[in-house]
């Protein structure tokens, strides 16, 4: 393996991709390998004049060891005053805006402002955070994510997520922008050239979701000559942490790690994967998959610490290398 792709979305992205670093690092038992990690863009959003990207933020703190390790977003150590100046206006808004964070947001408005592309303000941040792997957005246009929930209303998914905590019934989700956009520069060519892709276990709808509906993307994952190998973030009919659940049943599909991979598909079939890691809990559902034309596989999928990611990591390649084989 030389070559790896990983398609990640916010926290659970990140840590998945902690392990990728570390399983194709120098001198690792796979080998070493260039890895390109795809970030979704979905989430992205401008509040107060600042052009705000959640995931890749996410992504670059958690490989920069800039990360609020309890939160598993946000910066470390943040600090607060911006928001209490806000405060004390009557803005007592529902996004989280630390002053360390805001920094971050100030440097990619300006600079998007100067005229560079989303990849490009990217790969500067890079320059600060060293993330190990090559970070690049999914799209350098635009592509948010819209929620029209029950009521006919529709909001910007933020606005769901996390001033509402996903508790109002979603109807579908909408990828405002997405007809007009393509993918980055960097990510048919990585797709094309990769000896391995992977799904991190992110959300499927809304952050590989998000992904997946920028023009081209999907089509490349199918054409590409690496083995696509998903990792479920269902773990026994549970995402293992935030509202996955709320996103699928606006999709009528169940949580289940199972059905997860039947929304991928089978790329036998016209999907998108080769093979699926379910956790050991779902051993069941592996064996079901692998009926289905699936290459599957029960191992443990709690990302509790970065050799149990590692591990995780190596299981999926494992199966990837079955898939050329
Ligand atoms: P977000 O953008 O911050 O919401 O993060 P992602 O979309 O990248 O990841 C969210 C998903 O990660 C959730 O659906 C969780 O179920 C999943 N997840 C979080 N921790 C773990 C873990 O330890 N193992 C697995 N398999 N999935 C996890
Ligand atoms: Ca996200």
């Amino acid at each position: 393996v030389g070559k790896v792709v990983v398609l990640a979305g916010g926290v659970g992205g990140a840590r998945f991709s902690l392990g990728v670093r570390a399983a194709f690092a120098p001198g690792a038992s796979d080998g070493a390998a260039t890895v390109t990690v795809v970030g979704n863009v979905g989430d992205d959003i401008t509040l107060y004049g600042l052009r705000i990207c959640p995931d890749l933020d996410t992504l670059l703190y958690t490989l920069g060891g800039g990360i609020d390790p309890e939160q598993g977003w946000g910066r470390d150590n943040e600090v607060f005053s911006v928001r209490a100046e806000l405060a004390a206006y009557g803005e007592t808004g529902w996004f989280t805006l630390g002053d360390r964070d805001i920094a971050t947001h100030l440097l990619r408005t300006s600079w998007l402002a100067s005229g560079l592309t989303l990849s490009e303000v990217t790969a500067r941040l890079a320059r600060r955070w060293r993330p190990g792997v090559r970070l690049v957005p999914a799209s350098d246009q635009p592509v948010e994510t819209h929620v029209e929930l029950a009521d006919g209303r529709e909001v910007h998914f933020q606005e769901w997520w996390v001033r509402a905590h996903a508790a109002i019934p979603a109807r579908r989700f909408r990828f405002h922008g997405a007809e007009a956009a393509q993918p980055a520069p960097a990510v048919l060519p990585a797709l094309a050239e990769a000896d391995l892709v992977l799904i991190a276990p992110s959300n499927p709808v809304v952050s590989v979701g998000a992904i997946l509906a920028v023009p081209g993307i999907a089509a490349a994952l199918h054409t590409t000559p690496a083995p696509v190998i998903g990792v479920s973030p269902i773990i026994g009919g549970a995402p293992v942490r935030g509202m996955a659940d709320a996103c699928l049943q606006a999709e009528n599909v169940p949580t289940s790690a199972e059905a997860v991979a039947r929304r991928y598909g089978c790329r036998r079939e016209g999907g998108l994967l080769d093979g699926w890691l379910v956790d050991l809990r779902d051993r069941a559902a592996a064996e079901v998959l692998a009926k289905e034309g699936y290459r599957a596989a029960a191992v443990p999928l709690l990302m509790h610490d970065l050799d149990a990611t590692t591990g995780m990591v190596r299981a999926a390649a494992a199966l990837g290398a079955t898939v050329r084989g």
